[in-house]
């Protein structure tokens, strides 16, 4: 890793780090974030009248336990003295099976009721639900919360009691901070839809997968959703961990596609592969958070995301020390989203109890690393469209290069035959073909090489005087067809034909005897060339050339194809015109 690459890094770090600071120091003063209330779980069979006696209760803000088909909660009368007297009771949504609340007055007098999951209401607020309490009383001792089948900590930790139904969870700020949120996640979706339109590359596709999932997230995990609807309780528990789970499990496969082939060993390209499935299908199996997964879901969910981290950690060093460039953007990108992760799972987990305003962390840390990795798929994007541009180019050249003679620089035969019938389509209708004359004994009195000189200095000659409306061709060997259009092409191709001798003995002073050409030639009129193919013209041309050769060389025969409207067309003007 270069220097500069690392201040990038930490001015990032310093960017993001002021972004978080201005929701945390927006909380209101004074509002208490953290439990005030005794914990315990147990068995199903526990009572509230058992739960009455002090020693069942552990009153430390840590050790919440939801590895207990229930959990308890304690609010004592003191929690609500100075407030108005509460009467509801919030938490962070979670699945749960049922929530009993008894409100104990001094004299012993109990008051109960009990509320199923889907009794709880959701609100925009934070991603809370709220139940009504049995009535408190100015003689009301303590309120006892029984929770059955709780899957997760933070619904037992993040319990307490209001008296306002609308008590948001979230400050004002921090529902602003997740809607900036959605937006940044809403813009790469649009790049990633018009990069896909024209890469077709399957981690644009990923990406896209993987943003939606992450705004999924955000709607549902940070409760923006209850703004637009209200859905039950299991609904939101469900979608916001799946939604991560799905999100995660992307980004894993995203990262196997999106690498460069030689950033990944082939190991860890299969490992990172097989993380991404994993993740979606074992921390996503948790999210659902089944009644008969209860004692364990929760700490599950969080640990099967351990292999993604240090997988997805390992695969980028690994990338960057190959000196990947798209590695060098996700490890940017991906830094924040482990760290903010990292403490989620902490805090999910009950190593320690911190506010729930710290969700905020991992939601910009996951805006941040949308709009990081679709500045990378942009880079990509350029870079792939480059060598697409090159190879294009290459593949261009190559077929220019092999549609071309490499002795003389003229056109070969491939390319005549590809192209025959453009060319005749475009008025090409005179067909010379050339033949050097005892070009053998130019080699076997000159040798080889003063041959070869011979062929191009032949070759310049139909080129340099044949003009725009001659193609010449070189066939093979001492060979050459010269196609022609427009008027007088008869004693055009005879004046090429008488060039080259003189051509030749320019360039090649040294030459015992002038090279000379023969030459078949064959026209046809325009009306009568269609379905006429180079072979059909090349064995009329070449029997026209035998004639002219039998006939003492040096000389041309050609051919002029009358046709007639009625009957098939017989030959006429056949001439065999001598130097
Ligand atoms: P004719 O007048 O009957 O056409 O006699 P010719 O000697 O030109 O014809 P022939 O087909 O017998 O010989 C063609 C010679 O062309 C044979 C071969 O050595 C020579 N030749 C073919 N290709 C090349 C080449 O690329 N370079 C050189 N130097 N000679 C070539
Ligand atoms: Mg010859
Ligand atoms: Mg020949």
């Amino acid at each position: 890793m270069n220097l500069p690459f690392i201040r990038q890094l930490f001015s990032l770090a310093a960017l993001l780090t002021l972004i978080l600071a201005v929701p945390a120091g927006a909380q209101e003063p004074g509002k208490s974030v953290l439990p005030t209330t005794c914990h315990a779980s147990s068995e199903q069979s526990r009572t509230f009248e058992e739960m009455t006696a002090p020693a069942m209760w552990s009153c430390e803000a840590e050790g919440f336990r939801t590895d207990q088909p229930v959990g308890w909660l304690r609010f004592d009368a003191a929690y609500w003295q100075a407030e108005p007297t509460p009467r509801f009771f919030f938490s962070r949504i979670a699945r749960f099976e049922s929530i009993a609340f008894a409100a104990v007055d001094d004299d012993g007098t109990m008051r109960t009721a009990t509320f199923a999951e889907n009794e709880a209401t959701t609100f925009a607020g934070g991603p809370v639900f709220r139940l009504p309490l049995p009535e408190l009383r100015p003689d009301t001792a303590v309120l006892l919360v029984r929770i059955d089948r709780p899957h997760s900590v933070p619904l037992l930790a993040e319990a307490r009691l209001a008296a306002d139904p609308l008590s948001p969870h979230w400050s004002m700020t921090q529902m602003m901070v997740l809607a900036m949120v959605i937006g940044m996640l809403l813009l790469p979706l649009l790049f990633d839809l018009g990069f896909f339109a024209v890469l077709r590359e399957r981690f644009v596709a990923l990406h896209a997968v993987m943003v939606v999932a992450m705004i999924c997230y955000v709607l549902f995990a940070g409760g923006l959703i209850s703004l637009v609807v209200s859905l039950p309780v299991a609904v939101v528990a469900i979608a916001g961990p799946l939604a991560w789970a799905v999100g995660c499990g992307t980004s894993a496969l995203f990262l196997a596609k999106f690498l460069e082939v030689d950033a990944q060993s082939k190991q860890m390209h299969i490992l990172t592969k097989a993380v991404g499935i994993w993740t979606i299908i074992v921390p996503g199996f948790f999210a659902l958070q089944l009644h008969a997964t209860q004692t364990f879901d929760d700490w599950l969910y969080f640990y099967t995301f351990m292999p993604t981290i240090a997988v997805i950690s390992a695969a980028l060093v690994e990338a960057v020390l190959r000196g990947s460039r798209s590695a060098r953007f996700v490890t940017v990108a991906w830094i924040p989203l482990i760290l903010a992760s990292i403490e989620r799972l902490w805090r999910g987990l009950g190593v320690y109890v911190g506010p729930p305003e710290l969700d905020l962390l991992l939601f910009v840390a996951t805006g941040f690393e949308v709009t990081i990795i679709s500045l990378a798929i942009a880079d990509r994007f350029f870079a792939i469209r480059r060598e697409r541009d090159e190879a294009v180019e290459n593949a261009e050249e190559l077929s220019r290069l092999s549609e071309r003679d490499s002795l003389t620089g003229l056109m070969n035969r491939r390319a005549i035959t590809a192209r025959f019938p453009e060319l005749i389509a475009k008025g090409f209708d005179t067909f010379a073909l050339v033949d050097l004359d005892r070009f053998k004994e130019v080699n076997d009195v000159h040798g080889h090489q003063a041959g070869d000189a011979a062929l191009v200095a032949s070759a310049e000659a139909l080129r340099v005087r044949g003009g725009r409306d001659s193609i010449p061709v070189r066939l093979g060997g001492e060979e050459f067809v010269v196609l022609l259009r427009g008027p007088d092409a008869i004693n055009r191709v005879e004046a090429l034909r008488r060039a080259i001798p003189l051509h030749v003995a320019r360039k090649i002073p040294g030459l015992e005897k002038p090279l000379t050409a023969s030459m078949g030639v064959v026209e046809m009129p325009r009306s009568a060339t269609g379905g006429m193919t180079f072979e059909d013209f090349y064995a009329r041309a070449d029997t026209l050339l035998y004639d002219a050769k039998k006939a003492g060389r040096n000389r041309m025969n050609y051919e002029r194809m009358k046709i007639f409207s009625e009957a098939p067309a017989p030959r006429s003007g056949r001439r065999n015109r001598a130097a």
